[in-house]
């Protein structure tokens, strides 16, 4: 049986084709993100989806459809199959009959950027590469840098000096070299870019590169297994770069393709950012195909303090395919939220996926959601990693 299906890439844009033999970043024409291609129809007749329920447990149980041709390539630490859990107690007070947590704190590096560094670094591991290089706004640095051990690669880690302490140390631990810089993600972005020209460096950013969204489209695929092959009916997403709002509805469509959903109909993703930095609500209320820079982007949700990503085309144009909203909560709303999801549910969730609760609860007041639909939300990261902003 074979590993992986993939066939090729193409550019979101243009739809120009790249060879899967060679490493590549982004389209250098349109400055647009590669876009990963299966032979979903010769997976479609090869593989048996509910025989994918009984593989070893992990993100790889889907390898068919993720990008690594030779497994002996991949560099795992036991990411994937993060638990769904109810929260009846909150639902409750919501009004909301099926409310669920998608608790990717779980992951190695506590955070579900394990899931998008894994497969990245396993594709750089299987190419030939050996430095790695990311701009990052905390957790994604911890996460590149783990994996970059375990390949043997070295790790160059650029993220914005007032990151949370956690993102630092564990990266530091990990052997990478930490640049502090004093700005936001996007000026470490650019610092980084210019390092990955100057030396060579193999630049992991944000859908700069082709397969961290492949690893992260994978929480699509393990929501649908959950529901016995239906989709929820609402997801919450904390949106930063956007990869795995991205990931989920390109999973969603592919899982179409192979046949394997009882019931098609999709959810509506909710991107949820935080009040002082919120491109993707503001477009998206617009009514605009992109964002604006958002100057003087803060919030204690780090991992949503990305002030452009480098795919707002294609988020805004998810959201308003799956007739989803975007909603901007504010610190305040988000730390009471956090504090609920811990003390009623015992979940202990990052800022970023607490923002998912205060902007449902919004939600619900507007009437937006029925009182027995499926609801997820994603908590991203463990609350523990954020220590220095936890308000008691
Ligand atoms: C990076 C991050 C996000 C945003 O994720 P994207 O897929 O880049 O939008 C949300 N929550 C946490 C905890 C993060 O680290
Ligand atoms: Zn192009």
């Amino acid at each position: 049986m074979k590993t992986s299906y993939l066939t090729d890439l193409t550019c979101s844009v243009c739809g120009k084709v790249f060879s899967i033999h060679k490493a590549h970043t982004f389209c250098p024409d349109c400055q647009a993100t590669l876009i990963s291609n299966y032979d979903l129809n010769a997976v479609r007749s090869e593989v048996d989806r509910d025989k994918i329920r009984i593989r070893p447990k992990g993100m790889w149980r889907w390898h068919e459809v993720l990008p690594v041709q030779d497994a002996e390539k991949i560099v795992s630490l036991g990411e994937g199959d993060t638990p769904l859990l109810s929260i009846p107690r909150v639902g409750n007070e919501l009004g909301l009959a099926n409310l669920f947590v998608k608790d990717e704190s779980n992951n190695p590096t506590g955070s579900f950027k394990a899931r998008g560094l894994c497969a990245a670094v396993s594709r750089a591991n299987e190419l030939g590469i050996k430095k790695v290089i990311i701009p990052t706004a905390g957790n994604a640095g911890g996460a590149m840098a783990a994996y970059a051990a375990r390949a043997g690669m070295q790790a160059l880690v650029y993220m914005p000096k007032d990151t949370p302490n956690a993102n630092i140390q564990e990266s530091r631990i990990a052997g990478a070299e930490v640049i502090l810089v004093d700005g936001l993600i996007s000026d470490a972005a650019k610092m980084a870019g210019i390092k990955a020209r100057e030396e060579g460096w193999f630049d992991v950013s944000t859908f700069k590169e082709p397969y961290r969204v492949e690893g992260k489209k994978i929480m699509g695929y393990e929501l649908a297994e959950a529901f016995d092959w239906t989709l929820p009916d609402v997801i919450l997403y904390p949106t930063g770069g956007g990869t795995g709002l991205v990931g989920m509805w390109k999973a969603f469509a592919e899982m179409e393709t192979l046949g394997w959903l009882a019931d098609t109909k999709r959810p509506r993703i909710i991107s949820v950012q935080a009040e002082g930095c919120a491109p993707i609500p503001k477009a998206f209320h617009a009514g605009a195909s992109f964002c604006d820079f958002w100057p003087g982007a803060q919030t204690v949700a780090s991992g949503l303090r990305v002030p452009k990503s480098f795919a707002d085309r294609i988020i805004l144009s998810n959201i308003r395919e799956s007739n989803g909203t975007a909603v901007a909560v504010s610190d305040e709303a988000l730390m009471q939220a956090q504090k609920k999801l811990a003390a009623m549910e015992g979940i202990f969730a990052a800022p970023e996926g607490a923002a998912c609760l205060a902007a449902l609860e919004e939600l619900v007041k507007q009437k937006w959601v029925k009182p027995d639909e499926k609801i997820v939300i994603f908590n991203t990261g463990s609350g523990l990693k954020y220590l220095d902003q936890v308000v008691q």
